[in-house]
C-alpha cells in the first residue's frame, strides 16, 4: 500500500475518467512544509496564521510575519499558498490581546470580526503579506465572513495597503487572489452574491458543521450533532459549489471533511475543485480519487441530496464505495 502511495507523489490528481482536481495541505507553521512536499501536496490550501500569534506576550512584528510568509511562499515555488488572515478567538485565544470574557466565543468577537475592529493588527498582517506576495503564488483568504460588508470592508483595507506599499517604491505582486472561507451558514446561502465579488471560496466545514447543527464542536455532549454528512450541510456545499461555477470561480474545502474518505466520493460529485488536508492524507486521497470515476460520483449526487438524514448518507456510500 505505501509503495503504492509513494508513487503517487509528483503525480497529478487524476479521477479514473481523466477530471482533475487539486490536492493541497493545512499548515500551521513553515515547519510544517517538508511533509507537505514529502507527501506531494500541490499547494498550501490553508495556511492558519494564528500559531505566528500564539505561544507568546506581544504581537509578531510586521518583519517576522513577513520571514513567514516568504518562507513558505518561497518553499513552495509556483505552488499557490492560500493564507487566512489571523482566525483568533472562538477556542484560539491571545492573553495579551486582553479580550473581554465571552458567554459564547464561537459566536463572538473573533477573526475578521476582530481584525476589522483593531485595524493596526490587521493592516500589519496584510503589509506581511503583500511584501511577501513577489516571493510565490500567494492567495489571500478571510475568515470568518458572515456579511459581503465585511468582506468589502476587508478587501478595501487590503487594497489601500496595497497602494500605500506601491507609493512607497515597495514591490507588491500584481495578480493575488483574495477569497473567502465559508464557514458560516449566512454566507453558504448568499454564495451567489458573494461569487461576484470574491476569486474563491474556501468551506470551513469544522465551523460551518457547528454553526448549521448549533452544536458547539468543543462540546462532547452534543458531539452526536455534529454531522459531516447531515443532508443540510451537503445541500450547503452543493449550493456553495454552484454558485462559485456559475461566476467561474474555484472552490476549495479546508475543514477536516476534505480528507475524509468516506466524504471524498461526495464532493467530487459536487464538484469541488480544491481539497485541503492534513499533509498526510494527500497520498491516501489521491490513490482513492484515482479510483473514482467523476460520472460515477455524478450520477449518485441528486439522490444523496435527497436524502432525509445522515444514516442515510452515510450507509449508501459505505455500501456503493465499500468503505467500512
Ligand atoms: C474550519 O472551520 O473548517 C477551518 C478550516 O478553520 P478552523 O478549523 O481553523 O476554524
Ligand atoms: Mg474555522
Amino acid at each position: 500500500q505505501k509503495a503504492a502511495w509513494a508513487k503517487l507523489v509528483n503525480q497529478p490528481t487524476l479521477t479514473a475518467d481523466g477530471h482533475q482536481v487539486e490536492l493541497a495541505a493545512n499548515i500551521g507553521t513553515p515547519d510544517d512544509l517538508s511533509s507537505v512536499l514529502d507527501n506531494g501536496a500541490e499547494g498550501i490550501g490553508l495556511y492558519r496564521t494564528e500559531f505566528l500569534y500564539m505561544g507568546r506576550d506581544q504581537l509578531p512584528t510586521e518583519e517576522e510575519q513577513f520571514e513567514a510568509y516568504k518562507t513558505v511562499l518561497e518553499k513552495m515555488k509556483d505552488k499557490p499558498v492560500v493564507v487566512r488572515t489571523l482566525d483568533i478567538g472562538g477556542d484560539k485565544e491571545l492573553p495579551y490581546l486582553d479580550l473581554p470574557q465571552e458567554l459564547n466565543p464561537f459566536l463572538g468577537f473573533r477573526a475578521i470580526r476582530l481584525c476589522l475592529h483593531q485595524q493596526d493588527l490587521f493592516r500589519t498582517q496584510l503589509r506581511a503579506l503583500l511584501r511577501a506576495s513577489i516571493y510565490g503564488n500567494l492567495k489571500i483568504m478571510f475568515p470568518m465572513i458572515a456579511t459581503l460588508e465585511e468582506y468589502r470592508q476587508a478587501k478595501a483595507i487590503l487594497e489601500e495597503e496595497k497602494h500605500k506599499l506601491v507609493e512607497a517604491g515597495e514591490q507588491v505582486a500584481g495578480n493575488i487572489e483574495v477569497g473567502i472561507m465559508v464557514e458560516v451558514p449566512s454566507t453558504a446561502v448568499l454564495a451567489d452574491r458573494f461569487a461576484q465579488e470574491v476569486d474563491f471560496f474556501s468551506i470551513g466545514t469544522n465551523d460551518l458543521i457547528q454553526y448549521t447543527l448549533a452544536a458547539d464542536r468543543m462540546n462532547e455532549q452534543v458531539s452526536y450533532l455534529y454531522q459531516p454528512f447531515h443532508p443540510a450541510l451537503l445541500r450547503l456545499i452543493h449550493n456553495v459549489i454552484q454558485a462559485a461555477h456559475q461566476q467561474g470561480k474555484w472552490v476549495g474545502m479546508c475543514g477536516e471533511m476534505a480528507g475524509d474518505p468516506l466524504a471524498i466520493p461526495i464532493l467530487l460529485g459536487l464538484g469541488l475543485d480544491e481539497f485541503s488536508m492534513s499533509a498526510t492524507s494527500i497520498l491516501p486521497a489521491r490513490n482513492q480519487i484515482s479510483q473514482l470515476s467523476k460520472s460515477q460520483v455524478e450520477n449518485m449526487i441528486e439522490q444523496v441530496l435527497n436524502m432525509n438524514t445522515t444514516e442515510e448518507v452515510v450507509s449508501y456510500v459505505k455500501d456503493k464505495f465499500k468503505i467500512s
